[in-house]
């Protein structure tokens, strides 16, 4: 038996951060770090693993609202310009979280999230 809780398909050398490995990780500050009350914020879509999330419950869920980290364990982090980029190279239309009520996009070199209020 393991209590190691990595899912299935992480990486095993990353010193139990579950983050994907695929492209630079933001830098935490660690002397300011997020508020624990409410660490995703709204009209900003997460990336956790493989999925797009907004930072509602119902999308998200209500444990990662306040973690930051999804039911698989994985730290969801704000989806950056290259992940549209690379998503658009898929050909499955635009990047939506798992709602559907955000739409990322890249307009003029920027990334910009769509839907939100
Ligand atoms: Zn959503």
């Amino acid at each position: 038996m393991s209590s190691n809780r990595r899912p299935p398909g992480a990486p095993a050398s990353t010193g139990g951060q579950y983050a994907p490995t695929t492209r630079k990780e933001p830098v935490l500050d660690l002397d300011n770090p997020p508020p624990l009350d409410h660490v995703l914020k709204p009209n900003m879509i997460y990336m956790g693993h493989q999925t797009f999330h907004c930072a509602k419950s119902s999308c998200a869920g209500s444990s990662a609202l306040h973690t930051g980290v999804d039911i698989n364990g994985y730290q969801l982090t704000p989806i950056i310009k290259e992940d549209v980029e690379e998503w658009e190279t898929y050909g499955l239309g635009p990047l939506k979280c798992e709602c559907g009520q955000l739409t990322a996009a890249v307009r003029q070199g920027r990334l910009v999230i769509l839907g939100g209020s």
